[in-house]
């Protein structure tokens, strides 16, 4: 069980609810790392009192050390601070909560030093998924997952001995704000509209990401690495409810779920005290009360990006890499309004057909892919 953590990415949406079970649990945090906010994590810094607190922002770094002089806490900045962080000596479990593939670098140092990763960033597993499960097996670092959908399936894989016995893994889906529409009724669509997501308050990227469908593409991904499957035997089903959290469904027909609130913070203990549980003060799912449970399938007419992540992960190597950080690229730029909502699809296929995928990629094919694909959006 975990006891001492260093946290990456604190002030976001997982970051701060990870803060809310290490209360809870009673949990010493070594470190805290944050991109720009710098009022958040000197509050954070004031209350756990880290060893460690990271601004990837130089001048919100400097900012830092000059607001909390009077405490002992190490400032630190950029990359090599993030790494740090991920590698202090007296941290057990890395929570890897930052956004984007700028969580690699650090996972793969945590995972090498056999710390417990409790993985919220799902882009590490999508664009180096090969390496970093090989480096996991050959340290023996435990991944315990946070994302919602991968803890219900950790859970419902409690008790599998047998890999075999598995048929497939069934990710659950909202659906996103956009459920229902048609391809040509999403052109128009603006930042805002997206933004409103029907059952769950998350971070910016994730949610234009549930809005086009490529988060659950990146969950098939994620969840094929973690469980070491086929492509074909992960899918994807709307539940437009969020109750069911995802299943799995062994070889002789039993269906085994996970239900609850939409609440991030049973996983985020989950991966903490497994392969225990801790008491929760939130009260509990009431089943007679959540209505009706649906399922159907979604639209891939419609949201291309659960098409194109299931191209990629069946192609393997670098191209979910490519696919990943064009996606970056492209959800950044409809945020900011340049580009369309269908452009982010597009411009994601535009990348994977001219950046080379490589096979067996190292680290450095991995990053190289990362930047071809970046640059092929960016100079569109
Ligand atoms: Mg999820």
């Amino acid at each position: 069980m975990t006891k001492v953590i260093s946290l990456l990415g604190s002030t976001g949406s997982i970051g701060r609810q990870t803060l809310q079970v290490a209360r809870e649990l009673g949990l010493t945090v070594a470190a805290l790392t944050a991109n720009t906010q710098v009022e958040l994590l000197e509050q954070q810094v004031r209350e756990f009192r880290p060893r460690l607190a990271v601004m990837m922002d130089l001048d919100a770094a400097d900012e830092l050390r000059g607001r909390i002089s009077d405490i002992p806490t190490r400032v630190m900045s950029g990359p090599g601070g993030l790494l740090t962080a991920a590698t202090l000596e007296e941290a057990d479990t890395v929570v890897t909560a930052v956004v984007g593939s700028v969580g690699l670098r650090p996972t793969l140092a945590a995972i090498e030093q056999k710390k417990r990763i409790a993985l919220a960033n799902k882009e590490t597993l999508v664009c180096a998924g090969e390496l970093v499960m090989a480096t996991a097996e050959r340290t023996g670092a435990e991944i315990l997952p946070v994302d919602s959908e991968h803890s219900a399936i950790f859970q419902s894989l409690q008790g599998c001995r047998d890999r075999g016995e598995i048929r497939r893994l069934i990710l659950t889906c909202s659906g996103g704000p956009f459920f229902g529409k048609r391809f040509e009724e999403l052109e128009q669509v603006r930042p805002m509209d997206a933004l409103r997501h029907p059952n769950w308050s998350m971070g910016a990227k994730i949610t234009i990401d549930s809005a086009t469908l490529m988060n659950k593409g990146l969950e098939v991904i994620e969840a094929m690495r973690l469980y070491r499957l086929p492509a074909e035997q992960v899918d994807a089903v709307i539940h437009r409810q969020s109750i069911v959290h995802s299943l799995v469904e062994y070889r002789d027909g039993a269906m085994i779920a996970q239900l609850g609130t939409p609440d991030m913070k049973l996983p985020i203990r989950y991966a903490f005290t497994w392969p225990n549980r801790a008491f929760s003060p939130d009260t509990p799912l009431d089943l007679t009360r959540c209505g009706a449970l649906t399922f159907q399938e979604p639209d891939v007419e419609a949201f291309p990006c659960l098409r194109i992540a299931r191209q990629c992960a069946a192609t393997g190597g670098t191209a979910c890499t490519i696919m990943n950080a064009a996606n970056e690229e492209a959800v950044l730029a409809f945020l900011r309004e340049e580009i369309g909502f269908n452009d982010i699809p597009r411009q994601v296929e535009r990348a994977l057909s001219r950046v080379e995928v490589k096979y067996k990629p190292e680290l450095e094919d991995i990053l190289e892919a990362d930047r071809l694909a970046r640059r092929a959006v960016r100079n569109q």
